[in-house]
C-alpha cells in the first residue's frame, strides 16, 4: 500500500486558481501546493468510496456488487502522476447496524482493489469507520480520526494542501474540518446533496473524472 511514495514529483513554481468560487481558500492552497521544494508536503486526496469511486448501492454488503464508476481508474492514475496521495475514507455503518461483519467489509475492499489493480492503479490506503452513527466515535466522517491515521500511516501531512472528494455532506464537512479543498461530485447521492445546499463546497463536478480534470488543469495551467 505504498503507492504515491515513489510518485515524487517536481511541482510547478507558480500557480493560479481558475474559476474557484471560494477564491481565497483555493488559491492559497493551490499556490502552497505548487511552491518549489515542497516534496515533503505532498498533496493528498481523501476520496469517499460509495457514490464516488464505486456505484452507490445503499448499504453494500456483497462483494459482487462492487462496480467502479466510469473513469475512476484513469482519474486515480492522473492523481498519481500529479504526485497526489489518494486515500479512501469511508463510513460503513452497515457493520455497526449488523448488516455485515468486518470480514465481509474486507472482502468488499479486496474486490474493489482487485478491480483497480486490473486497471493498473491502486489507492494508497482504505480506511473505514464500521460504527453505528449513534456510537459517537471519532472516526465516522466528518470525524477526522481516520484522516489523521492515514496521514500517520502513509507519511503525508494534513497541513499539506489537500482535497476531500465525495458525494455527501459528511465529506464536505470533513474537508472543512481538515482545511482542504472540498469537492462535491454529483455521482451517488451527490445531486441530492447539491440540491439540499446544507453544507458549502468549493467545487462541484459530475464525477471524480471531471474533478480530476479540474485539479489537473489548475496545476497544468501554472506550468
Ligand atoms: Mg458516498
Ligand atoms: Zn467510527
Amino acid at each position: 500500500m505504498a503507492l504515491g511514495r515513489k510518485a515524487a514529483h517536481t511541482l510547478p513554481a507558480r500557480a493560479r486558481a481558475v474559476g474557484c468560487p471560494s477564491a481565497l481558500q483555493c488559491s492559497t492552497l493551490i499556490v502552497a501546493m505548487t511552491e518549489p521544494g515542497t516534496s515533503s508536503r505532498r498533496p493528498y486526496a481523501i476520496l469517499d468510496r460509495d457514490g464516488t469511486l464505486i456505484v452507490e448501492r445503499n448499504y453494500l454488503t456483497d462483494p459482487d456488487g462492487v462496480e467502479l464508476i466510469d473513469g475512476v481508474p484513469q482519474a486515480l492514475r492522473r492523481l498519481e502522476a500529479l504526485g497526489v496521495v489518494p486515500v479512501v475514507v469511508t463510513n460503513q455503518s452497515a457493520v455497526g447496524r449488523g448488516y455485515m461483519d468486518l470480514d465481509r467489509l474486507a472482502q468488499i475492499h479486496e474486490r474493489m482493489e482487485a478491480l483497480l489493480e486490473a486497471a493498473g492503479v491502486r489507492v494508497a490506503g482504505i480506511y473505514a469507520c464500521p460504527h453505528h452513527p449513534d456510537a459517537a466515535c471519532t472516526c465516522r466522517k466528518p470525524g477526522t480520526a481516520l484522516a489523521e491515521q492515514a496521514a500517520r500511516d502513509l507519511g503525508f501531512d494534513l497541513s499539506s494542501p489537500g482535497f476531500v472528494i465525495g458525494d455527501a455532506a459528511s465529506d464536505l464537512e470533513l474537508g472543512r474540518a481538515l482545511g482542504a479543498i472540498r469537492i462535491l461530485v454529483r455521482s451517488g447521492h451527490g445531486s441530492a446533496t447539491e440540491e439540499r445546499r446544507e453544507v458549502p463546497w468549493d467545487q462541484v463536478f459530475d464525477d471524480l473524472a471531471s474533478a480530476v480534470d479540474w485539479i489537473e488543469g489548475v496545476i497544468d495551467d501554472s506550468r
